[in-house]
């Protein structure tokens, strides 16, 4: 049945047009005075057969009854008034309700309805406090390590996705993603005049996915931003209702981009065959599909647990030492602060994440192993660059499995016991002495870890700056 406030809303209007009073409009229908009020005031729902009747009575037709819109601004402020009244964010304020009648005038409707819209997009707002994301994050990761990174129906969709366009192997390329794409009913459109906030816009109106134009001709990002635009309606998703919603539906279309550009079969085949060798490298998986070193390496513990039988854990980190993401499922144990957060949080020196940035030839991955009261590991590291400056990207396992992979036989080895300070966080005591008290320093903000702040209905983009866009390209 449609909103039962706006067609009661449409009924009260056509009957005032038509000079009828409650009773009388009754009478006509055969129904009391009083049972029409409460259809009016959207407390009742009315049999199909009434409506009929009513529109007859009325004069109008039963479409006009039935419509969507409301039949004035004033009654359009007045269903919006309600439904905000009802929702949860007004209730929990503990204030009456108040009934926009004849008396209420216009301005005064306006404002109460301007003032509830302020009030529920602040509480929106407030939903993604630096403090809530941080929690929100970390309990995802818990949730992904319960699952091994593992999540088999995304696997499904993706592989039948990516099947259906007569992808066989090696990488999917840009043109079986324009298909994937075309099966979906959208057309990917490259424009350079995107919101500054988003990384894509997807128009469901006109079935397009506007992207930012090709800088690098077949780059992995531009495919991997299509898949992603695309995920959302493979996956269902509706808009975000809260910050751990908008980061659960990030992690969803990621890895169903990177599960339809490194497909579970192939994927699982070429590591099993690298396994069998053992010769393990995240490097070869990444040519072979085409992809970023990062996503290779996040795909790889997609995998790992659930077709390759071992536990792994991934680090993103930045050359000043802080985690900028993380993953394990095999007891390394991450820096976390009192939260359980790991983002932002330093890195022993003596890891490999850290350790390869001292190093000079940095075209192939850096191996070493790692021992820690948690155990002995093996990790592979390869370093990169960005305009922000560089990173370090880190597969490792327990050492029972270092065994399967390529650089086993390295003599790197350095042993860490961190959190405890006299690992590598107490500073030497010459120079603590010679410096203490001496020197200031400010430090990075970590604008990653704060962001993206939701400001809108979605989040981290500009609604204002969104809406322009899209009527820009609508035409
Ligand atoms: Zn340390």
């Amino acid at each position: 049945m449609k909103d039962l406030a706006t067609l009661g809303h449409r009924i009260r209007h056509f009957r005032a047009d038509a000079g009828l009073t409650l009773d009388q409009l009754g009478q006509l229908v055969g129904i009391a005075g009083s049972q029409l009020s409460l259809i009016e005031n959207g407390r009742r729902e009315p049999r199909l057969s009434l409506i009929g009747s009513i529109a007859a009575a009325l004069g109008v037709d039963v479409s006009e009854l039935l419509d969507d819109a409301p039949p004035s601004e004033r009654a359009g402020l007045e269903i919006e008034l309600e439904r905000l009244q009802r929702g949860s964010v007004y209730a929990s304020l503990g204030l009456p309700a108040v009934r926009p009648g004849k008396n209420v005038a216009d301005e005064t409707l306006a404002a109460l309805v301007g003032l509830h819209r302020e009030l529920a997009r602040r509480s929106r707002e407030a939903i993604a406090t630096p403090e809530e994301a941080r929690r929100a994050n970390t309990e995802l990761r818990q949730r992904q390590r319960s699952l091994d990174n593992h999540m088999a129906s995304i696997e499904d969709i993706a592989e039948r996705e990516v099947a259906a366009v007569g992808h066989v192997g090696g990488a999917l390329t840009h043109r079986s993603v324009t298909r994937m794409a075309e099966r979906l009913g959208f057309e990917l459109v490259h424009v350079d005049d995107l919101p500054h906030s988003a990384r894509s816009v997807t128009d469901l109106e006109n079935g397009r996915i506007y992207l930012p134009p090709a800088s690098i001709p077949g780059g992995h990002g531009l495919r991997s931003m299509a898949l992603q635009a695309m995920a959302h309606r493979v996956l269902g998703h509706s808009e975000p209702g809260s910050y751990a919603d908008f980061l659960q539906q990030r992690l969803e279309i990621n890895y169903f981009a990177a599960a339809c550009l490194m497909p579970r079969r192939q994927s699982v085949d070429f590591l099993r065959e690298a396994k069998g060798k053992h010769d393990i490298a995240v490097e070869d998986f990444r040519d072979a599909f085409g992809t970023t070193h990062e996503s290779a390496a996040l795909r790889f513990t997609n995998l790992a647990t659930a077709h390759l039988d071992m536990e792994v854990h991934f680090l993103r980190v930045g050359d000043d030492g802080a985690v900028y993401k993380a993953y394990e499922n095999d007891g390394l144990r991450l820096p976390v602060d009192v939260t359980g957060s790991t983002e932002g949080q330093l890195v022993c020196r003596h890891w490999s994440s850290r350790v390869a940035f001292a190093r000079t030839n940095r075209t192939t991955e850096f191996y070493q192993y790692t021992d820690t009261p948690e155990g002995t590991f093996f990790d592979s590291t390869q370093t990169g660059s960005t305009s922000a400056g560089e990173f370090s990207i880190t597969v490792g396992v327990p050492f029972v499995h270092s065994k399967w992979f390529r650089g086993r036989e390295t003599t790197n080895r350095l042993s860490s016991t961190c959190p405890d300070e006299s690992c590598c966080r107490r500073p030497d005591s010459g120079l603590s002495q010679r410096w203490s008290g001496k020197a200031w320093s400010s430090a990075k903000l970590h604008a990653h870890i704060l962001s993206p702040l939701p400001s809108g209905t979605f989040p981290g983009v500009d609604d204002q700056e969104l809406y322009e866009f899209l009527e820009r390209h609508a035409g």
